[in-house]
C-alpha cells in the first residue's frame, strides 16, 4: 500500500557495501525524509500497541534510531541492546554464530525483568542471529516477548527460519 511503497523507495541500495558482493539496505535516506520517518514511526507504534509491548528494545546502532521515537510516541520505555563492552552497567551477555566467527550483545540486567513484553526492533532482518541471540537476552532477565518488528527483511538469507524456534509463536513483523 501506499505506506510500504513509500517506505521502500527511501532504503537505498550499495553495491558493494561493506564488502564486494553485498548490497547494503542503507535506510539513512528515509531518516532524511521527515514524512518517511514518521510514517515508519506510527507503523511501528501500532504494532507494539497491537502486540501489547511494554518496553522496547532497539539493536545497536540503527535499531536504536527507529525504536527510540517508537518508544516516545507509545509512551513505554526504550532499552538499549549494545554490542558487548559498551553499557556500564551490570549486563546479561548472550554470543551468538556469525557467518565468520562470533558477536556478543548486552543489555542492562536491571532494564528488563519479570511483567515485561518487550518489542525487539532493528532496521533489517538478514541472517536473523542478532535479532534471535536478542530474545535469549530477554528471556534470560526474565521477560516475555511480544515480538520483532524490523523494517525489512532480507528474504533470501533466511532469517524468519533461523528465528522461529525463538520466536516460539510471538510475531515477526516486516513491512
Ligand atoms: P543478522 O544478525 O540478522 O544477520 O544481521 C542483522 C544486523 O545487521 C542488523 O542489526 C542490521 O542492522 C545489520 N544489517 C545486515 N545487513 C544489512 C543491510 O543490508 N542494511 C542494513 N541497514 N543493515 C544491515
Amino acid at each position: 500500500e501506499d505506506t510500504r511503497d513509500l517506505l521502500l523507495s527511501r532504503i537505498r541500495d550499495v553495491a558493494d557495501y561493506p564488502k564486494p558482493g553485498v548490497v547494503f539496505k542503507d535506510i539513512t535516506p528515509l531518516l532524511a525524509d521527515p514524512v518517511a520517518f514518521t510514517a515508519l514511526t506510527d507503523e511501528l507504534s501500532g504494532i507494539c500497541e497491537r502486540h501489547g509491548a511494554t518496553k522496547i528494545v532497539g539493536l545497536e546502532a540503527r535499531g536504536f534510531i527507529l525504536a527510540a521515537p517508537v518508544a516516545v510516541r507509545s509512551g513505554i520505555g526504550f532499552v538499549p541492546v549494545r554490542k558487548a563492552g559498551k553499557l556500564p552497567g551490570a549486563t546479561l551477555s548472550q554470543a551468538y554464530e556469525l557467518e565468520y566467527g562470533t558477536a556478543e550483545i548486552e543489555v542492562h540486567a536491571e532494564d528488563l525483568g519479570a511483567g515485561d513484553r518487550v518489542m525487539v526492533i532493528d532496521d533489517v532482518l538478514a541472517t536473523g542471529g542478532t535479532a534471535e541471540a536478542s530474545l535469549d537476552l530477554i528471556r534470560r532477565a526474565g521477560a516475555d516477548v511480544a515480538g520483532v518488528a524490523v523494517l525489512m527483511e532480507l528474504t533470501f538469507l533466511g532469517g524468519r527460519a533461523r528465528l522461529d524456534g525463538a520466536l516460539r509463536g510471538a510475531p515477526l513483523d516486516a513491512l
